[in-house]
């Protein structure tokens, strides 16, 4: 009898705890008609996609004279911002601008994009060149078009018609358009310096980051709008192994690539512990009531199905990305010759990090799977895990606010994301940071961004210009 007690009370407690009512949502306006303004916007974004701003990893082989050419560009097309905003060059090419506000007291807000773009490989597989910015069949196609020269020229355009109308902001706007942020680059380090130096600090940040998606999210109907609020760490290691060269034809018991195949293949293997971060608990909280009763069930209580929540999570590449610190054997490198020993051989395997990890917590681990093997653990590349960004503060609502007027059937929820942005080189001078681009975007659009046939809808376009320009007012 007592079991069945048992039972019966816990399934009362499951179900007392699951919201039961879905909340409403407005309907989305739909597409809207072609205006001569979207079509000069995408003109402009054509144009700024013509600009082969690739940059190189090591630098060596940037065209950085495109990235002049379309610095003048931005001057010649954008009169009254280069009249009426005060601009300075940091890094070589990094723009940043200042829109002066009427009441300086106030903590001016920072919006950033960034001008380079990755290379386009597969030329002869695009669709349209990937340097043309074409406009055909409602889109504007080519490299940048979303990643991100996009909310670039959509921030110039929204600044230089509200010029146009004499709009002058109460608190100070300011705009950062780095040059190196595909290569986690110096452009946006070198610009938060500069507000360091002299004293300046922000209400809001926003950067690149989450968009509005639908049918991407598992369980859930309704387009989410998912807004970045904390980025993972980052940490290269590379592990070298020393160990007897020589012929091939004589080799020992083992080579340094043996050894080393071994050390990576635990690496693999001893993945880091699956996590419900703050922020991954509250994003799918915030979606819970639009889920099927099933979902909301369960997440309604994790204080029971945490583990089995987890592991399904887990299945997926992005879903274990979201609740895992991820762990990437990525290059490798032994003997130049398939008859020589190598006498060094070297790997590298990138960690994506939770926040919770630190960059030393990765060494570590990685350390205790060597155990007493010939090899070393070298870090690289380390950055530690963003802050989180409070999404009760003013900004974030500012930011969610403005998403739900241009979005009304989406729901906006706070998001970590699992790659890396510029902003993260802000947190010394912002407290809210936000990583959104205000499209609404499909898996095969989200593909394109760092492969072929990157392009952007003219309603996203659209969209994208009344979310700046709502924003703006907004922060009156
Ligand atoms: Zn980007």
């Amino acid at each position: 009898m007592l079991p069945i007690l048992i039972i019966a009370a816990v399934l009362l407690l499951l179900l007392i705890r699951t919201p039961w009512r879905k909340p409403h949502l407005d309907a989305d306006p739909g597409p809207t008609a072609a205006s001569p303004l979207i079509q000069e916007t995408a003109a402009h974004l054509g144009q700024a996609v013509q600009f082969q701003t690739v940059i190189d990893p090591g630098g060596s082989s940037t065209d950085w004279k495109a990235f002049i050419a379309f610095g003048s560009w931005i001057e010649e097309t954008y009169p009254l911002v280069h009249q009426k905003l005060q601009m300075e060059i940091v890094d070589g090419y990094t723009r940043i601008y200042c829109w002066e506000g009427s009441e300086p007291s106030k903590k001016p807000v920072l919006f950033t994009a960034h001008q380079d773009v990755v290379p386009a490989e597969n030329v002869d597989s695009w669709t349209h060149p990937p340097f043309s910015g074409t406009v055909a069949d409602g889109f504007l196609w080519g490299r940048g078009a979303l990643d991100m020269k996009g909310q670039m020229i959509i921030l110039l355009e929204t600044v230089e018609s509200l010029l146009k109308t004499g709009y002058q902001p109460k608190q100070s706007i300011y705009l950062v358009f780095s040059h190196d942020e595909e290569v986690g680059g110096s452009g946006a380090a070198k610009a938060a310096e500069y507000f360091q130096e002299r004293g300046i600090e922000f209400s809001l940040l926003l950067d690149e980051g989450g968009c509005v998606t639908v049918g991407i999210m598992p369980w859930i109907k309704h387009p989410v709008a998912a807004v970045g609020v904390a980025e993972k760490g980052y940490v290269d290691i590379e592990l070298t192994c020393s160990y007897y060269g020589g012929h091939s034809s004589m080799p020992g018991k083992r080579t340094s690539l043996g050894i080393l195949s071994e050390v990576l293949a635990k690496v693999e293997k001893h993945r880091f512990p699956l996590k419900l971060t703050s922020v991954s608990r509250q994003f799918f909280l915030t979606l819970m009531p639009h889920m099927p009763f099933f979902i909301r069930v369960i997440l309604a209580n994790l204080w029971l199905f945490k583990p089995v929540f987890l592991k399904n999570m887990a299945k997926t590449p992005s879903g274990n990305a979201l609740v895992r610190t991820t762990t990437a054997v990525t290059m490798a490198s032994g003997s130049d010759a398939p008859n020589s020993l190598p006498s060094v051989s070297s790997a590298t395997v990138n960690f994506r990090l939770l926040p919770g990890y630190s960059p030393r917590d990765i060494i570590r681990h990685v350390e205790t799977i060597i155990g007493t093997r010939p090899v070393t653990c070298t870090p690289r590349r380390s950055e530690p895990p963003s802050f989180i960004t409070d999404w009760e503060s003013p900004a974030y609502q500012l930011v969610e606010q403005t998403v739900r007027e241009i979005y009304p059937d989406a729901v906006t929820a706070p998001y970590q994301l699992t790659g890396g942005t510029d902003a993260r080189r802000y947190q010394q001078i912002c407290s809210a940071i936000c990583r959104f681009s205000p499209y609404r975007l499909t898996q095969r659009e989200i593909n394109g961004m760092h492969s072929q046939d990157e392009r952007i809808s003219l309603d996203n376009l659209h969209r994208a210009l009344l979310f700046y320009h709502k924003l703006i007012l907004r922060l009156e």
